[in-house]
């Protein structure tokens, strides 16, 4: 009999697929290890090949906010199956989820669902092109909006421990109208305002940034971000990809009472499906074909299934007034694991259940504070973790995610495993 292993899988994944993955990250390139090949997860936990498993915290990147496998969800999604998958034709699904969206997130007035974050963003920023006639576009340094050519510029993620800050396949022309400035940093905002102000078209913000890692916003920083633009007549994009469902219904808007002029969506709303979004003013969306002059389509968009999920996860959300502040409390608790068992050999950044040990003593605001971690250090956390059945991100540069299905128990052991690796370190 032949037996699966994780190892086996790799070698033949390697034959067929680049790297072996279809996602960077997932190769576990940055902690030296084998990626381990999933074959099922529920609740809090995932299931390897090799017959382990692992409490979770990277809950699919984000999306798995009700935990993995969540019933209602599942029944719904099979229910769905077997109406059809796909019609390529408007469906009732489709208005449900664009009203809860628009509910849920007001300033979403009018949205457009899409297959993936890199989609909403690259359309979002076509749409404030369209709209604005500008061709310029501020992004952050260490702030990841997906991998469409124009963003691929000192972005996050992967592409900050792969050494592809800027990937190879992207012409200089493509990214020669895209701006960078420092997070938490007004001045380098302000210069590229005096100098461009009336080319730049929008200004694209993680508004808590979470793809260096979780950096916040300092205080002020999103509110100046909505003045500067509105003064200069460009357009603010938050990009919630991340903070959308997750730091509370309203996403990070809501949290920070800042509203952007367009926002997209992505991970949460699909419910574990292949789901973005983009959307604001109907002033702004009016812009977006069939109605106005700027483009973009998509052949699954809003495919019954997917939108299935997507509505369930959010009512699901909606319907259970506690879940942010369970998910704060138990997030909590893992923050203070921390800082207890590593004291200040560590530097942790927290906000509701978004999460980062950062291995520098200093104080982490901006990418370059991200970037002076010792990643062999995390890489020798993460495998001592991972040993004791812990399964973080596999790279610094990553947010730990908690979900509702995290158990105390599993908490509690997660909390006797940090501070074991910190007191035999
Ligand atoms: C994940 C992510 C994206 C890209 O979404 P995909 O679905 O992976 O294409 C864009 N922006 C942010 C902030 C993200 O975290």
């Amino acid at each position: 009999m032949k037996e699966i292993t994780s190892a086996k899988l790799f070698e033949q994944a390697k034959k067929r697929i680049p790297g072996g993955v279809n996602s960077p990250v997932r190769a576990f390139g940055n902690v030296g290890l084998i990626p381990r090949f999933i074959q099922a997860a529920k609740g809090d936990k995932i299931y390897d090949v090799d017959g382990n498993e692992y409490v979770d915290y990277v809950c699919s990147w984000g999306p798995g906010i009700l935990g993995h496998a969540h019933q209602p969800v599942i029944e719904k999604v099979k229910e769905a199956c077997e109406s059809g998958l796909t019609f390529g034709a408007p469906t009732e699904k489709e208005v449900i989820l664009a009203e809860l969206i628009a509910e849920l997130v007001p300033s979403m007035e009018v949205n457009r669902l899409v297959c993936s974050g890199t989609e909403a963003v690259m359309s979002a920023i076509r749409v404030a092109r369209g709209y604005t006639g500008r061709t310029k576009i501020v992004k952050f340094q260490g702030c990841y909006h997906g991998h469409s050519d124009g963003l691929l510029v000192k972005a996050g993620s992967a592409a900050m421990t792969t050494s592809v800050p800027d990937s190879a396949g992207v012409p200089q022309d493509f990214t020669r109208h895209t701006l960078i400035a420092k997070y938490n940093d007004k001045d380098s905002v302000e210069q590229l305002f005096a100098a461009q102000g009336k080319d730049i078209a929008a200004v694209i913000v993680e508004p808590v940034a979470a793809n260096m890692g979780v950096v916040l916003p300092q205080k002020g920083f999103l509110e100046f971000l909505r003045e500067i633009t509105s003064q200069y007549g460009a357009l603010l994009i938050f990009d919630e990809v991340i903070t959308g469902f997750r730091l509370g219904l309203g996403g990070a808007q809501q949290y920070f009472g800042v509203n952007p002029d367009l926002t997209t969506l992505g991970k949460i709303v699909g419910g574990g499906m292949p789901v973005g979004a983009y959307g604001g003013k109907r002033e702004i969306m009016d812009m977006v074909s069939p109605v106005g002059p700027v483009y973009q389509a998509g052949t699954l968009a809003g495919n019954p299934i997917a939108t299935t999920a997507g509505i369930e996860t959010l009512r699901i959300l909606k319907e259970d007034p506690g879940i942010y502040d369970r998910l704060e409390e138990k997030t909590k608790k893992l923050e203070q694991a921390v800082k207890d068992a590593a004291g200040d050999r560590v530097w942790v950044n927290r906000i509701g259940s978004l999460m980062s040990i950062f291995f520098t003593p200093n104080p982490v605001l901006d990418y370059e504070g991200a970037a002076s971690s010792d990643t062999r250090q995390y890489a020798d956390y993460f495998r001592y973790l991972l040993e004791a059945g812990i399964y973080v991100a596999p790279s610094q540069f990553e947010a730990m995610f908690v979900s509702d299905a995290h158990m105390e128990e599993d908490i509690e052991r997660t909390r006797d495993v940090i501070h074991g690796y910190f007191e035999e370190r």
